[in-house]
């Protein structure tokens, strides 16, 4: 019997898992294919919401902490791991056409880094690759990025060095629930028991849906495509109408994303592999001389607001839910992990819970 079951180990999983056991709570988490294999494997890695001046107070609360976190994190994974999560800093320049007064406002108010620029040549000073559509904008030098198939990676080794009890392979197929209190899950192999469980699956949280109360999560899929190019081609991340550019650190440059609610369909397409060609191209004309090595598809947990739950499930003692981080599951997943930790633990919440609990708009 463990104190506590996670149920799916994506970025949110682990980190959840990873949190409480350092807490001295005996955990265990169940993952149905391999851990970190689906959204959180399929990321950009941006360490900050897209256009964050549009997203609720709830969402930056968040974003905020997790930035604070993460230098220690992956130090802590590094020593503990020898896994490197390529935290590095690349900026963030964000093309926009209005509404830069507003922005700056905002970024002042949560005393963020952020200018905006109109003249081409400091734009080019900043990154010189940029095409000419990349003509003004939002340029926040602080922004991070973290290599998500490898803070995956480091999150597994640390499981395995820390010793946290995880098993692969393993679906859930029921939480078990009598007279209102969760008493454990059932995969098909075996009955696990357990006074807490944790409903930390992504995209496919809405599947254990045995009572009232619903968790109102959807896949949305997001196509991405990589091309394969030299170190410091280009340094910058940089956005325009939704795509984006992620230099990474070996030379590797990510193009994103597609946002497409199609249900649980993973496939790519040559359409979105157009679409984000040429929208990359547009915005570092050199991607048109490199190869694309690679295609795929990730499907967000999304909610409409794209606030996550983080709380006690309405109908069910015992049962939380830890799901919904839609397009920001690695940024908000350090500090959404520390709150779901406060919640489960019993202990006083680090900042107002209410808009995360399963009444709120998400
Ligand atoms: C193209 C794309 C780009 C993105 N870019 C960024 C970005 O730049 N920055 C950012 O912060 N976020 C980004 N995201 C979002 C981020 O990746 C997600 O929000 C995050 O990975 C969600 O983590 P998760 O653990 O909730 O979900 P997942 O990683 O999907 O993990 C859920 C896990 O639950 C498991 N599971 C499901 N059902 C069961 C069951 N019955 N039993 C056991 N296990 C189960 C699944 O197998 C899965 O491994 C991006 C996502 C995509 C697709």
């Amino acid at each position: 019997m463990s104190d506590c079951i996670i149920v799916g180990g994506g970025v949110i999983g682990l980190l959840t898992a990873r949190q409480l056991f350092l807490e001295g709570v005996d955990v265990l988490l169940l993952e149905k294919g391999p851990l970190g294999g689906e959204s959180s494997w399929a990321g950009g890695g941006i360490v900050s919401p897209l256009y964050p001046w549009r997203y609720d107070d709830a969402v930056n609360v968040l974003a905020e902490r997790s930035k604070k976190i993460y230098p220690e994190l992956t130090k802590a994974l590094l020593e503990e791991t020898g896994q490197d999560c390529e935290f590095i800093n690349s900026g963030l320049f964000t093309v926009i056409d209005h509404g830069q007064d507003e922005i700056l406002a905002w970024a002042d108010n949560w005393s963020l880094a952020a200018s905006y620029i109109d003249d081409i040549k400091t734009i080019h000073d900043i990154e010189s690759a940029v095409g000419d559509v990349v003509d003004k904008g939002i340029w926040m030098p602080d922004i991070m990025q973290i290599r998500n198939p490898k803070l995956v990676k480091a999150l597994k080794a640390s499981f395995d060095h820390l010793s946290i009890p995880y098993r692969q392979q393993s679906p859930v197929e029921e939480i078990i629930v009598e007279n209102n209190k969760v008493t454990g899950v059932r995969t098909r192999q075996q009955t696990y028991l357990a006074d807490k469980v944790v409903i930390a699956s992504g995209a496919w949280s809405a599947q254990f849906s045995a009572t009232e109360s619903c968790v109102d999560v959807l896949p949305v899929k997001g196509q991405m495509i990589m091309y394969k190019g030299e170190p410091d081609l280009v340094k910058r991340i940089v956005l325009s109408e939704g795509h984006y550019v992620i230099p990474r650190k070996d030379g590797r440059i990510l193009a994103g994303s597609t946002l497409e609610k199609i249900g649980f369909d993973k496939s790519v397409s040559t359409d979105a592999l157009d679409e984000l060609h040429e929208a990359a191209v547009e915005l570092v004309p050199l991607l048109n001389d490199l190869p694309v090595e690679r295609q795929w598809a990730g499907l967000r947990p999304g909610t409409e607001k794209g606030i996550p739950y983080i709380c006690q499930h309405d109908d069910v003692e015992g049962l939380y839910v830890h799901a919904g981080h839609f397009r920001n599951g690695i940024v908000l997943g350090a500090a959404s992990a520390e709150l779901m930790a406060d919640i489960v633990t019993g202990r006083e919440t680090r900042c107002d819970v209410t808009p995360y609990t399963m009444r709120a708009a998400h």
